[in-house]
């Protein structure tokens, strides 16, 4: 992940920590001394470095349990907002996607049972309030992992609550359609948060809702793209019978295209080899109208990097040359241009 850097390998996952992450402690322990002295900044410093310690076990939990099944972890972020651990591959197989889910939030419940057991906690204080003592240290850390526990339960992703529920509906119908209602409920789940913080004047929840309206719909067009790259071709969701611009036209007359037809973005076609050499969207059109004027070429504004593929070849293939290129133009046997595929046509194509 960008912005991060690595502390050390531990239990065979490199862990990093975000920048952002100590931007994260040093505010909270500044606040605190700004407030109530320096004890009150070592002691909520303590506290936030022993959340994410425990954050940070729970990850552990997910990729021990993942790695059980043969699926390594090969690192583990610790971002102001959790822990993200990056399997190097989600289990496909229900039972131990339930299982490498419920291990993180199994692990918090632990933690939380042992501090309970080793009579350093004692809750009478605990209320989860600024002004803690050392003392309390304890029961405020054992109270935290509850909630974290209970936090990512809920049944919507990115949470584990999220996963346990599509592996469980996944049981009964295909993982498609399971990740689907799953991210169905979740951005129910959302709403419902969100109307709650607006009820309450609160703007956290709205923001956590949004969060995880846009989880549940990454979460689902990605499951919807790997099922579909497995089984269909370039042929499946190529574009057919689009209007082309010529490199030669003028950014006024692309303008007046793009007005007079609702494709998102035109192919660029030379003219003496009929290959598609580029891709123009609306968005990079209007960007560069103010600067560059009407009177510019649609060749000095397009995306350049395209390549060509044959008919038939496999859409995994294609969606790899896609992680590079702006779009592809498929060739037929005779070399003649047929189609294309951008990352827009892919997205429609899941959308339909
Ligand atoms: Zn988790």
């Amino acid at each position: 992940m960008r912005w991060s850097f690595p502390i050390g390998r531990l239990l065979g996952s490199e862990l990093r920590v975000h920048y952002t992450f100590l931007l994260l402690v040093a505010f909270i322990g500044g606040s605190a001394w700004m407030n109530a002295g320096p004890e009150a900044a070592l002691i909520n410093t303590v506290y936030v470095l022993a959340l994410f310690a425990c954050v940070i076990a729970h990850e552990y939990g997910h990729a021990l349990t993942a790695r059980a099944f043969g699926i390594p972890t090969p690192d583990i972020t610790l971002l102001p907002i959790g822990g993200l651990a990056r399997l190097a591959r989600i289990p496909e197989k229900p039972v131990q996607e339930i299982l490498v889910a419920l291990a993180g939030p199994a692990v918090n419940v632990v933690i939380f049972g042992l501090l309970f057991m080793s009579g350093f906690a004692n809750f009478s204080g605990a209320a989860m309030t600024g002004n803690m003592t050392l003392a309390q240290l304890p029961a405020e850390i054992a109270l935290l992992n509850l909630i974290l526990a209970a936090f990512n339960m809920i049944p919507a992703f990115p949470m584990d609550g999220g996963r346990v529920l599509r592996a469980v509906l996944s049981l009964m119908t295909n993982r498609v359609r399971a990740t689907r209602i799953a991210a169905f409920i979740g951005q129910g789940l959302a709403v419902v948060f969100a109307l709650y913080g607006l009820y309450v004047g609160s703007f956290i929840y709205p923001l956590i809702a949004v969060f995880i309206f846009m989880a549940a719909r990454a979460e689902a067009q990605d499951v919807q793209l790997r099922a579909l790259a497995r089984t269909a071709r370039v042929d499946d969701v190529m574009a057919t019978g689009f209007t082309a611009l010529s490199p030669h036209v003028t950014l006024g007359q692309a303008r007046n295209a793009f007005d007079r037809n609702d494709q998102p973005e035109f192919p660029v076609v030379d003219g003496a080899s009929a290959r598609i050499v580029g891709f123009l969207s609306r968005k990079q059109l209007y960007d560069a109208l103010p600067k560059l004027g009407e009177a510019e070429t649609v060749g000095a504004v397009m995306s350049r990097n395209v390549a060509q593929v044959n008919m038939g070849q496999p859409l995994a293939n294609v969606l790899r040359v896609l992680q590079r290129a702006a779009g592809v133009g498929v060739l037929a046997p005779s070399g003649e241009t047929v189609g294309y595929v951008t990352h827009q046509t892919v997205l429609d194509h899941l959308k339909r």
